[in-house]
């Protein structure tokens, strides 16, 4: 799981106490912006993700009154935690940090979080073998002028014949995406904005955990969960929104954190509608299906990752970085190869499938060493529905209108509106919680 190629380095620095990224400091006026705030409206916040929890905490600190309205059960969005499956803690969703050059790198280092660098080794499911190594070089995907076409197309173009579909898979899927959908150009691009550094690593505890002590603890006070927002009413000078059960909440304000999915799936009425050009450019920001599986046997029969199943293009040895070693395998299961997962209809049905392919990789082991499964799929949560946006082909610029706020009164903020290259990742998406609360400041001021 090694998404990141390009190393660019990007510092960290404080204002008024604050740990900011440094992407945004030319955009933010940095020595007045926190200075002298004045405003007694309010915040809403819509979504308890990464992006929406790192809001409330910046407001929060700053003395302005806010509030997350949150659908689920829970705060942390894509970010959750399993105990009681392995004699370790699990991420079922965000698990690996993706590069320390970002706020979470330094947030790591203030709170003492133990991380370790994720340099786990490769085997290759490749013509019905596990194989340490490929003929052909399937690094192709970056450099430049290349073309608005997908992985899929490229892929053929370049060579890589049929053999290499589940290896092309694995490379689209750790973008979330279909190979069919993601675009060469596009993904390249976000590649190159990338500046977090390439190493992923680890956490001995979880993702969810650092999220959770670090800054949802600080504002537990401004979280209503179970709240479905249905519509949004801007039409007025103050915002009227509705939750499923008809209550009412009043805002100046509001930062919208749903995921991508949600706002193409028009789940939420806005009242006036938003623009045409805004929804077109949500429904281009990609987002698939996606899940992940966690198996657990009595014995380690299998390599640390295992990539090119037709079932699944992804296994990892979920062990590792950890204390403890229960036998866990984790199928990382993106794009086409969660679609049709999901069509199985039943946790016990995707084991099954997971676990011949696995039979056929071991020699039977897997069934013989099965003992339980855990099935998170984010695809059917309604909330998500999906794992992480990611550049379509002929996206063009959507992810930049998408973004653009709406009459001083609608922010746009969650992992998809980041334009910075570090969608898909959780310190993208506190990116973007902080980038709108700087908006809010600036229009606040002007
Ligand atoms: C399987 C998987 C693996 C991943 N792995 C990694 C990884 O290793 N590293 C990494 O950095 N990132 C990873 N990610 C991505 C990362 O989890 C996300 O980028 C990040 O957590 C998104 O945060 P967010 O605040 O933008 O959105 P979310 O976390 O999705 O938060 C949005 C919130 O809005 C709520 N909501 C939705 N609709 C409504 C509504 N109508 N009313 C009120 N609330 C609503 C949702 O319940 C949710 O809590 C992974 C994601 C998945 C799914």
């Amino acid at each position: 799981m090694d998404r990141r190629q390009f190393i660019k380095k990007s510092t960290l620095l404080s204002i008024g106490g604050l740990l900011i990224p440094s992407t945004f400091l030319s955009a933010c006026r940095k020595e007045t912006l926190f200075e002298d705030i004045n405003y007694d409206g309010k915040v809403i916040i819509i979504g308890a993700g990464a992006a929406g929890l790192y809001a409330a905490y910046i407001l929060k600190s700053k003395g302005i009154d806010c509030q997350i309205l949150e659908a689920s059960t829970n705060y942390g969005g894509r970010l959750a935690k399993l105990t009681g499956f392995a004699n370790f803690p699990i991420d079922l969703g965000a698990q690996w940090l993706h590069g320390k050059n970002n706020i979470l790198g330094d947030l790591i280092k203030k709170s003492k979080t133990k991380i370790t660098l994720d340099d786990s080794k490769l085997k290759y499911w490749f013509n019905n073998q596990l194989v340490n190594s490929l003929p052909q070089n399937t690094d192709i995907f970056e450099g430049d002028e290349l073309p608005d076409i997908s992985y899929q197309d490229y892929a053929l173009q370049k060579g890589l014949g049929n053999e290499y579909k589940y290896i092309v898979e694995n490379i689209a899927g750790d973008q979330g995406a279909a190979a069919s959908r993601l675009s060469v150009f596009g993904n390249n691009l976000d590649e190159e904005n990338w500046n977090s550094g390439d190493d992923d690593f680890k956490f001995q505890e979880t993702f969810f955990d650092l999220i959770d002590t670090q800054i949802a603890s600080q504002i537990t006070d401004k979280i209503l969960l179970n709240t479905i927002i249905t519509k949004i009413d801007y039409s007025q000078s103050e915002i009227i929104i509705t939750d499923s059960n008809n209550n009412i909440f009043n805002a100046n304000k509001v930062i919208i954190t749903v995921p991508i999915t949600v706002l193409k799936s028009g789940d939420i009425q806005f009242i006036p509608a938003l623009a045409n050009e805004k929804t077109t450019a949500f429904s281009k920001i990609g987002m698939d299906a996606g899940m992940k599986v966690f198996l657990k046997f009595s014995n380690k029969f299998f390599d640390q990752n295992i990539i090119g199943g037709e079932i699944c293009a992804a296994y990892a040895d979920e062990s590792i970085g950890k204390i403890q070693n229960d036998n866990i395998l984790l199928a990382f299961i993106m794009g086409e190869q969660a679609e049709y997962l999901t069509t199985l209809g039943s946790d016990a049905a995707i084991t099954a499938a997971l676990l011949q392919e696995l039979d056929r990789m071991y020699n039977g082991q897997a069934s013989t060493s099965f003992i339980a499964s855990h099935v998170q799929n984010w695809t059917t949560n309604p909330f998500v529905k999906g794992a992480y946006s990611y550049s379509t082909v002929g996206m063009g610029d959507a992810r930049k209108i998408a973004t653009q706020s709406v009459s001083k009164k609608l922010y746009f903020a969650g992992e998809a509106m980041n334009t910075n290259g570090h969608h898909q990742t959780v310190h993208g998406a506190i990116e973007t919680g902080y980038r709108e609360v700087i908006n809010i400041l600036n229009d606040i001021k002007k």
